[in-house]
């Protein structure tokens, strides 16, 4: 069963990191946006609260001030019936007194938004009005006789059909309604009468749209006014039809958002609400009137609103401008942070550099002086006595180096010395032999010259040893090797190959030459009488390389075997083996 291979046998590469300046650029950058952004929406936030503030503010101020100028004309109109009312010496010569005619037509043509005024007796008979619309009828049923027989009276807004058919239609075409305005009359304490004022309801259209503001067109601000129970009123241009028909009831306002934030809108100047004609909210500001008295008090509401778009207009321009205001900030910070670190990277990436140039070993390579920073000039003046301590460090270990080689050269060499010399003649030993005999060997094979060998013994050695002991010994061997060095040319090797016995390696020698040569050394071995051990004799074997051999081996056998001969045919002599 093979075992798949874990997914990530190996590290991934580690990632290269970001430069220094890139770093700085981005910590600052993002520091300063952070607290730009902070700052430019917290700063928006509160100029969004300010035009809202001041949008809802100057929505209320032009709702309050029709709400007085109405509330104003509702008292000053029945004040005027109640003052009439009351007046004795109008009535001293009763209601349907000729005088009374003049009166009330003079009161109708002054009071430009009059369209009926008339006096009725306690049963509701007219016996005369202003523009005897009414004159000879019976008005019991009406509302505002039987209130205003008992006290000062004003009525709501309402059609009412007997007098609208006897009128022009109102000026907005929609059909003419009223509000009614009347006070009992007083004659001697006692109530003898009603006097009545039908008022058109286009004064209040008048009223309102001369105190729309200049602006209320562009700012898109409409006027309303909703009765005592919510339903509406008046509406823009008297015209209340399509809110009637839309079913627009008195708007219920909240503020501007549920929202913390928006909840800084100060409450009661203004708030959001739903109408029935749009699918956006409204700014909107509901004002009742400030009544003056009592009849007066119709519980009317006026209401002006403002599309919020229209209302709020660079409340969310103003966020996002200082936000752009914050990034722009952020990023300059950015740019002049990444400026100011540049230096610092340069300096640094100076030193990096020299470092490699140092490590390569450049020639004239130094850690430059930089000034960009307090710290970087203290890290490139440690580099620097650093590299010079290094290096003063690395010439002294080289120096050591060298004479610590060299000294293992000579012992080296030594050594290779002892090991193929033989202590006790200072000759060639085996080791030392062969090594001599393969080169001569292989010269004598490439140049075709001849290469002889002498095989040298000592003759009864032994007897020697046992006569005169083995110093004595050592001393006829050291001085046999003596003879032997001084005999022979400096390319000829001398060798002891252990024992008694020596070995001579003649180059470029033909085997007769080395022959004759081994004979002169058995004379003057034999001619040499020594003082410690009398005459010593030497036997010798000579041979030479043959163009058939491979190596010296044969050679040294056939030298052996002349050896054995010379011992054998009676020693002190040489004997050649070709
Ligand atoms: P032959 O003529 O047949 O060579 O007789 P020989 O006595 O020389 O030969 P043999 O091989 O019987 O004896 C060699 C002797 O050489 C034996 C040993 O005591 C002596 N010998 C070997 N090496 C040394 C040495 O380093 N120093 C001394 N003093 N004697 C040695
Ligand atoms: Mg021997
Ligand atoms: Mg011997």
């Amino acid at each position: 069963m093979s075992q798949p291979l874990p997914p990530h046998s190996h590290p991934p590469p580690p990632r290269r990191p970001w430069s220094l300046r890139t770093q700085i650029a981005v910590v600052f950058g993002s520091l300063v946006a952070l607290v730009a952004v902070l700052l430019s929406l917290a700063f928006g936030e509160l100029l969004k609260w300010r035009i809202q503030q001041e949008a809802a503010a100057s929505l209320h101020m032009v709702a309050h001030n029709a709400a007085k100028v109405l509330a104003e004309g509702l008292f000053e109109r029945s004040r005027l019936m109640q003052v009439l009312g009351s007046s004795q010496d109008l009535w001293e010569k009763g209601i349907d007194a000729p005088e009374v005619l003049p009166l009330l037509q003079r009161m109708h043509s002054s009071r430009p938004y009059s369209r009926w005024i008339g006096v009725a007796d306690i049963h509701g008979h007219v016996p005369t009005d202003s523009n005897r619309i009414l004159q000879g009828k019976n008005v019991a049923d009406q509302p505002w006789f039987q209130a205003g027989l008992k006290d000062l009276y004003v009525g709501d807004v309402h059609a009412f059909e007997g007098l609208a058919s006897r009128l022009p239609p109102s000026s907005s075409g929609e059909p003419q309604r009223f509000l009614d305005f009347s006070a009992p009359i007083f004659r001697h304490g006692e109530t003898v009468g009603v006097l009545g004022m039908h008022l058109s309801w286009d004064w209040a259209r008048d009223v309102l749209e001369e105190l729309r503001p200049t602006y209320a067109d562009h700012a898109q601000i409409e006027l309303f006014v909703f009765d005592r129970r919510g339903e509406i009123l008046y509406a823009p241009d008297g015209r209340i039809a399509p809110y009637v028909a839309l079913g627009q009831k008195l708007p219920q306002t909240e503020q501007p958002s549920a929202s913390a934030r928006d909840s800084m809108t100060t409450p009661g100047l203004a708030g959001l609400a739903q109408w029935e004609d749009a699918r956006t909210a409204f700014l909107t500001a509901v004002t009742r009137l400030p009544a003056r008295n009592l009849a007066s008090d119709l519980g009317w509401n006026v209401v002006v609103r403002q599309p919020v778009a229209t209302a709020f207009v660079g409340a969310d321009t103003a966020v996002l401008q200082a936000l752009a205001g914050g990034i722009a900030a952020a990023m300059l910070a950015a740019l002049i942070a990444s400026l100011a670190a540049r230096r610092l990277s340069e300096d640094l990436n100076s030193l990096s550099r020299a470092a490699l140039h140092i490590e390569a070993g450049t020639p004239g390579a130094v850690v430059p002086q930089a000034n960009s920073t307090r710290e970087v000039q203290r890290l490139s003046r440690t580099l620097d006595h650093m590299t010079r301590r290094l290096l003063t460090m690395n010439e002294e270990m080289e120096e050591v180096v060298r004479q610590r080689t060299l000294e293992l050269q000579h012992a080296n060499q030594e050594l290779e010395r002892q090991a193929s010399s033989d202590p006790l003649t200072g000759l060639l030993n085996r080791r030392g032999f062969d090594a001599r005999l393969a080169t001569a060997v292989a010269l004598a094979q490439r140049s075709g010259r001849p290469l002889s060998v002498i095989t040298i013994d000592v003759d009864h050695f032994k007897r020697v040893n046992d006569t005169y002991g083995h110093e004595v010994g050592d001393n006829v061997l050291r001085t046999l090797a003596q003879q032997l060095k001084t005999r022979l040319r400096a390319s000829d090797a001398v060798a002891r190959l252990g024992g008694e016995e020596f070995i001579v390696l003649l180059a470029d020698t033909a085997p007769v030459t080395a022959l004759e040569m081994a004979e002169q050394l058995l004379v003057v071995v034999a001619t040499l009488a020594r003082d410690d051990a009398g005459t010593v004799t030497i036997s010798a074997g000579v041979s030479a390389l043959r163009p058939e051999d491979e190596n010296g081996n044969a050679m040294l056998r056939r030298s052996d075997a002349a050896l054995y001969a010379a011992k054998t045919a009676g020693r002190n002599r040489a004997v050649m083996h070709l």
